[in-house]
């Protein structure tokens, strides 16, 4: 960074032989030289006051009316042109009325090949020093622009066409984001060498003179701003480097009461003043300490030279001055303007930037370079791939590594930083993979957690149905209690009866119990009777295979049996079959009384036998030959009680019949009265449950 204050010159241009020169002296004896103006009293107007009659101004260095273009140049343009192929900005502008020798200054003479100005001698120096350093590549490119009345306008327009300034591309202003300065339709030519340079110098110093007429001296109230860009970097580098350089030819500072014009002159005049003013003002600005706001954007010139004014560039003034006896005070003007821009202090840096291609480049080098010092240190060849064998052996050390409990176990691969990120990224996939088994495993507890909980809700939603079948129940055997109740008030009379039906169903019971007893040994009738309680277990008060009625319902099915029509019909046939039951019983004890007595009878004639053989033996007679009339009698009564047994034996096999077929009708009864219930049964609890 080069740190210093904005150099300040003075260049007194030589008088004619007409003009009156002013009475000034130059003292370049100190370490800043200084430039002392008198004030002659007989002057009327302007600065003059009675107090004083001279002003001393310092400045960098004062050149006097016969110094020449060359020592100028070497002076005031060399340091900064210097600087300028270091990779800084810089800025060279003169400052000073109309005629005081600015462009002059600037870009020369047109007479004399000596009298070539700054920026013809600035570019061959340039070139020259290019063409001396080879340890650089450097590109330059040229620009060169005029401001006039707040415009921009492109002097470097190769059509020759252009008769007026405004037949020239306009140059315009964009800002972007970063606050930084792009001018629009200003071209930038590559001038690849000094005569490339001085052609396009040529071009735009035609295009000024073209556009400026006798009637419209432009030149005096426009700014021009000859821009000479040089990139450079060293070969192999990918560090780039910026600078610039503006060379300015400022418009008169002349004020506006010295033009002594009106309407459109004075209008144009005015500007010049404003947009001067304003490069004043930034000018303060830039001197202050601590100042924050510097107005650049108040003029288009100011805009333009924002980043060349001050701070990140090596600014230089030249104050031309024509100390003509009449130009004292502006003389004097731009002395004081001169030591204002002395105060700026400039910090100028390098303006470096990367440029990524050839970043890319360079690394590719380095690369490469490593890759090769790593193969010598090695003594193998490393490709930016392991190879398969590699990969199978790392994942059997770090197999080996997980499986070892020793908390000193290493897993050491070597200094390879391939090796060392391939078990990384290895150990976070198996990290990762058993975190996802672990939510998987706990997705699956959830699920079973859910299975049960469905069970569950299965269980209630079961025990509830079954808790409101029950409800209704106790509500359906509540109703039937109330209608049971009022019947029984109703006919009191009948309670005889119904206990009478109760005792009748026991007696059945009670019967059915003695049957099962009864010595009776005959098979159909024992048939008849199981017949009977088969039934009465198999389809009596079950529904449905293996589903039992519950107790609530079995207690409604006893009360609705009383009151259903069948259920009389039923008991009819209870007691007809209990009467035949009864004569079965009694039918088939008389069978056995018969058997009993046939048998006994049969003994008897055995015994008569015995006895009448004995009798033969003992006293022989004629009698005992004949028949005996006892045996004969015996052997009737046999035939009389045979054939009374096969007569009750018929009777038996017709009740067992009759008692079959009661016992069926009554089935068929019990069924009919058990579907009736059914039907009832869930109407009841429907409507209950509506
Ligand atoms: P400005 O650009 O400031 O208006 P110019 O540079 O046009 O002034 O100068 C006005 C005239 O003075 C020109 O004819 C120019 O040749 C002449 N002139 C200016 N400075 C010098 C100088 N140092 N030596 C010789 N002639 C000069
Ligand atoms: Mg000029």
């Amino acid at each position: 960074m080069v740190q210093e204050t904005i150099r300040v010159y003075a260049r007194l241009k030589p008088l004619g032989r007409r003009q009156q020169a002013g009475i000034y002296s130059v003292d370049d004896e100190k370490s800043l030289p200084s430039l002392e103006i008198i004030v002659p009293h007989d002057l009327a107007d302007g600065f003059i006051n009675n107090k004083r009659e001279s002003y001393k101004f310092k400045f960098h260095k004062i050149f006097d009316q016969e110094a020449k273009q060359d020592v100028v140049f070497d002076n005031i343009a060399k340091p900064v042109a210097e600087c300028v192929l270091a990779g800084y900005n810089g800025t060279i502008f003169a400052y000073g009325q109309t005629g005081s020798g600015k462009t002059f200054t600037i870009t020369g003479g047109a007479e004399h090949y000596n009298d070539r100005g700054i920026i013809p001698r600035t570019l061959s120096f340039i070139f020259d020093q290019l063409q001396k350093d080879s340890s650089k590549v450097y590109t330059t490119h040229v620009s060169y622009l005029e401001i006039y009345n707040e415009c921009g306008y492109d002097l470097l327009d190769p059509r020759h066409d252009a008769s007026r300034l405004e037949d020239l591309p306009k140059v315009t202003i964009i800002e972007d984001s970063d606050q930084n300065i792009h001018l629009k339709n200003l071209s930038l030519h590559q001038a690849t060498s000094e005569e490339e340079a001085l052609n396009l110098l040529f071009l735009g110093d035609t295009n000024r003179m073209i556009a400026e007429t006798p009637m419209n001296q432009a030149s005096t109230r426009s700014h021009c701003i000859f821009t000479i860009h040089i990139s450079s970097k060293e070969p192999g580098s990918a560090t780039l480097r910026r600078s610039k350089l503006h060379l300015v030819d400022l418009a008169g500072s002349e004020r506006i009461a010295k033009t002594g014009l009106g309407g459109h002159l004075l209008t144009e005049a005015k500007y010049i003043n404003l947009s001067l003013h304003y490069l004043e003002q930034v000018i303060i600005a830039l001197a202050e300490k601590n100042r924050s706001h510097i107005p650049y954007r108040n003029s288009m010139m100011t805009s333009v030279l924002r980043d060349s004014l001050g701070g990140n560039c090596m600014t230089t003034m030249i104050a031309t001055l024509s100390i003509d006896k009449r130009n004292i005070d502006e003389s004097i003007s731009t002395c004081r303007f001169a030591q204002r821009v002395a105060l700026i202090k400039n910090e100028a840096v390098l303006n470096e930037e990367i440029d990524p291609r050839l970043m890319i480049v360079q690394l590719k080098k380095e690369i490469q370079e490593l890759k090769d010092e790593l193969a010598l240190v090695t003594g193998k060849q490393r490709t930016s791939e392991l190879s398969q064998e590699e990969l199978l052996q790392l994942d059997e050390s770090i197999e080996l590594f997980l499986k070892d409990n020793d908390p000193d176990s290493t897993l050491d691969v070597g200094a390879d930083m391939r090796k060392i990120k391939y078990c990384f990224i290895h150990l976070k996939q198996l990290l990762n993979h058993s975190k996802a088994s672990d939510k998987k495993q706990l997705l699956q507890h959830i699920s079973e957690e859910k299975d049960a909980n469905e069970a569950e809700k299965e269980e209630l939603k079961k025990m509830k149905e079954l808790l409101q079948q029950r409800n209704n129940e106790i509500n359906i055997l509540i109703n039937m209690i109330k209608k049971e109740k009022k019947k029984a008030r109703d006919a009191l009379f009948q309670l005889n009866t119904a206990s009478a039906g109760s005792t009748v169903l026991e007696q059945s019971l009670s019967i059915n119990l003695n049957e099962s007893r009864s010595p009776f040994s005959c098979s159909s009738l024992k048939e008849a009777k199981d017949f009977g309680s088969s039934f009465h277990r198999s389809s009596f008060l079950c529904r449905k295979p293996g589903e039992k009625m519950s107790l609530g319902c079995q207690e409604a099915f006893e009360v609705f049996k009383q009151d259903h029509a069948d259920s009389i019909t039923i008991e009819d046939h209870k007691q007809l079959l209990k009467q035949r039951f009864a004569e079965a019983k009694c039918l088939g004890e008389k069978l056995n009384e018969e058997k009993d007595r046939i048998n006994h009878l049969k003994g008897a004639i055995t015994q008569r036998h015995i006895q009448r053989a004995a009798l033969a033996v003992s006293s022989p007679s004629e009698e005992l030959n004949k028949l005996d009339p006892v045996e004969e009698k015996l052997r009737r009564q046999i035939e009389e009680g045979k054939q009374s047994y096969k007569t009750m034996f018929n009777h038996l096999k017709g009740l067992k019949i009759e008692i079959e077929h009661l016992q069926l009708l009554m089935e068929k009864a019990k069924m009919k009265l058990q579907k009736d219930f059914e039907v009832w049964w869930s109407e009841e609890a429907t409507n209950l449950q509506v």
